[in-house]
């Protein structure tokens, strides 16, 4: 007897996915049916929909109002998230003054070494004792790994930053938040941005739908258009109980 695979997730874009695109960003409507269908679709899905936009949280409370309250909202690329009506973003932001401590322990001042804390980063700089740079960067990847963080080569510099800076990282954070973990996440995107976020989909088991041509090469079925996108959902909420295929 073959396992019953993993219950679907559903990952959308918003811009050019889930609406055309106007003359302006202003120029994009959320229309009832829209509404209608991605709260069927949370309501199917035990809350496995989530949205995943380049524009920010409030330009998409604006647009939505309060029906993307059921869903989760990774904004701005991913740099801000919204789960169980929680804004979470950033939530390991305090972490950086915290690893202040360690870093001064690793690398006292008469190292040379200098520490930037930033809101949202921690950079550690060697332009003053160059001979530090592998210690460096084994110290910022030891942290990383630790605790879910991205290092960030620079000039001179390894910084520690909040993953979340493209689509791929939004995904894998939100895959990894309950109710969406152990689930087979598809996402629906148009845009270059969107490609990371279906190779992250496809990595964790999922797959990816790319609506018009842009970036279809990068996915495992393609919609002409936003409207073909509902369609699309609609049918698979329909057959949710089963495995989705492409
Ligand atoms: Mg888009």
């Amino acid at each position: 007897m073959t396992p019953a695979p993993p219950p679907l997730a559903l990952l959308l874009d918003f811009d050019g996915t889930l609406a055309p695109i106007g003359p302006t960003p202003d120029d994009i409507a959320v229309t009832d049916d829209l509404r209608e269908l991605i709260a069927e679709a949370a309501e199917r899905l035990d809350g496995r929909v989530a949205l995943v936009s380049g524009r920010s949280l409030d330009q998409l409370d604006a647009l939505w109002g309060r029906s993307l309250w059921p869903v989760t909202v990774a904004a701005s690329h991913g740099q801000e998230l919204r789960h169980d009506g929680i804004r979470r973003a950033p939530p390991l932001a305090d972490i950086f003054p915290r690893l202040i401590r360690e870093v001064q322990a690793r690398f006292p001042s008469s190292d040379g070494v200098v520490v930037e804390l930033k809101s949202f980063g921690l950079g550690l700089h060697y332009r003053l004792a160059p001979g530090r740079r592998d210690a460096v960067r084994a110290w910022t990847e030891e942290r990383a790994a630790e605790h879910g963080l991205v290092v960030q080569p620079g000039d001179m510099v390894f910084e520690l930053r909040l993953p979340g800076a493209d689509k791929g990282d939004a995904v894998r954070t939100i895959m990894r938040l309950a109710p969406f973990s152990g689930s087979r996440p598809l996402y629906i995107g148009d845009d270059l941005t969107d490609i990371p976020a279906i190779e992250a989909a496809r990595a964790l088991g999922g797959s990816g739908i790319a609506v018009g041509g842009r970036i279809a090469g990068h996915a495992d079925a393609v919609l002409a258009s936003p409207e073909a996108v509902l369609e699309h959902v609609r049918t698979v909420l329909q057959g949710s109980r089963r495995a989705f295929i492409t």
